[in-house]
């Protein structure tokens, strides 16, 4: 049995956010990951200068493109766009797959490749799958987390859950400009266009399970007729929109209820929910949680589940979508 004082289970940006302030600190720890880096994760790869912030660095630090993303907002179904986006800090975009990698590279930390199934807890120590244990456990496994499994289970709400679908791929001649369509076709969320400094481009929709539920609306479907309109926005051209193969990944918005920690057991990122309520934003949050719960195991700060809302618009507009947008939906 290999022991470490902390194990983190899950390489994305909650896991490699943790490791890298506990590496800060002087403490050691293994991050366990199922999937070997560079991986593909599916993301429209939408970050803000908070995220550089948090994690002290600049853009200049960053060896992989970084675009500045300049975004035009269109309002369905009134035929109404304006560029701008209300967030309180500018916005980026990076691809995921070098991102993730980039971070879990410069947390300094050991990564296994071990897809972890079982974990129990005996006499203090945290066992997995009878071949790691530690002391503090980090449960940074996503949506299907094995640490929320195990010990969280109650904790997410099913009416917060977001379906989604989307396709990143090499387009040169894609536009510079980020689009984002809100309630698009009657969706109960936002679709996108999101464009990356390297000649790729993310294409995408999102929105609450229940609205597809409830409207009976196929999210494939829409997918396809969100194409053909980019098609005719000029921003796509028919023969690529036509064998482009979409895939999706479910995740949850913030939900308040739940806790996000048991003894020595924490819960950061996707596992634990933490998606802004207004835009599904999920790679901050994460970030955000893990470099708390690294504080916490330093013995810094304590790590809490805001009770407050979670948005990534803020001010009066994030008020607004938290008290409309979601529970209009649900
Ligand atoms: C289509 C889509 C678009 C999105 N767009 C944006 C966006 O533009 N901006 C934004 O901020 N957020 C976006 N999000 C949300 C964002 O991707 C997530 O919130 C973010 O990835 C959460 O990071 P994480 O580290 O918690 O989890 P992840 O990045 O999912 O990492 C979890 C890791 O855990 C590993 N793992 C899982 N189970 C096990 C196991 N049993 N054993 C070992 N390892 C395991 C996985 O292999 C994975 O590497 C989007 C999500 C989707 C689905």
């Amino acid at each position: 049995m290999k022991h470490f004082e902390t194990i983190i289970i899950g390489g994305g940006p909650a896991g490699s956010s943790c490791a890298w302030k506990l590496k800060q600190q002087g403490r050691t720890a293994l991050i366990l990951d199922k999937q070997n880096f560079p991986r593909l994760k599916l993301c429209a790869g939408w970050i803000t200068s908070k995220v550089l912030d948090d994690l002290e660095f600049t853009k200049a630090d960053y060896p992989y493109p970084i675009l500045d993303l300049k975004v035009r907002m269109h309002v369905n179904p009134i035929p109404f766009s304006f560029t701008w986006f209300p967030t309180r800090w500018a916005n980026y975009s990076i691809r995921r797959t070098e991102f993730d990698h980039w971070l879990l590279e410069r947390s300094g930390t050991p990564v296994v490749s071990h897809h972890v199934k079982q974990i129990v807890q005996e006499e203090g120590l945290y066992i997995i799958d009878n071949e790691f244990s530690c002391k503090y456990l980090v449960g940074a496994g996503g949506t299907m987390c094995p640490v929320r499994r195990t010990f969280f289970s109650k904790l997410r709400r099913k009416e917060d859950q977001i379906a989604t679908l989307e396709k990143e791929f090499e387009y040169p001649q894609r536009q510079d400009t980020c689009h984002l369509f809100f309630f698009y076709r009657g969706l109960k969320g936002y679709s996108w266009y999101v464009p990356k400094g390297n000649g790729h481009v993310n294409i995408g929709i999102g929105g609450l399970s229940v609205g597809f539920r409830k409207s009976g609306a196929n999210i494939h479907d829409l997918f396809k007729k969100f194409l053909g309109d980019l098609v005719q926005e000029g921003l796509l051209d028919a023969s690529t929109a036509e064998n482009l193969k979409d895939t999706g990944h479910p995740y949850y918005l913030y939900a308040y209820e739940g806790e996000v920690k048991r003894e020595n057991c924490f819960l950061i990122g996707d596992s634990a929910g933490l998606a802004s309520v207004d835009m599904g934003e999920g790679i901050g949050p994460a970030i955000e949680s893990g470099l708390m719960v690294a504080n916490e195991i330093g013995g810094t700060a304590s790590y809490q589940k805001r009770s407050t809302s979670h948005t990534s618009f803020g001010g009066v507009l994030g008020w607004l979508a938290e008290r409309f947008w979601i529970t209009e939906q649900a």
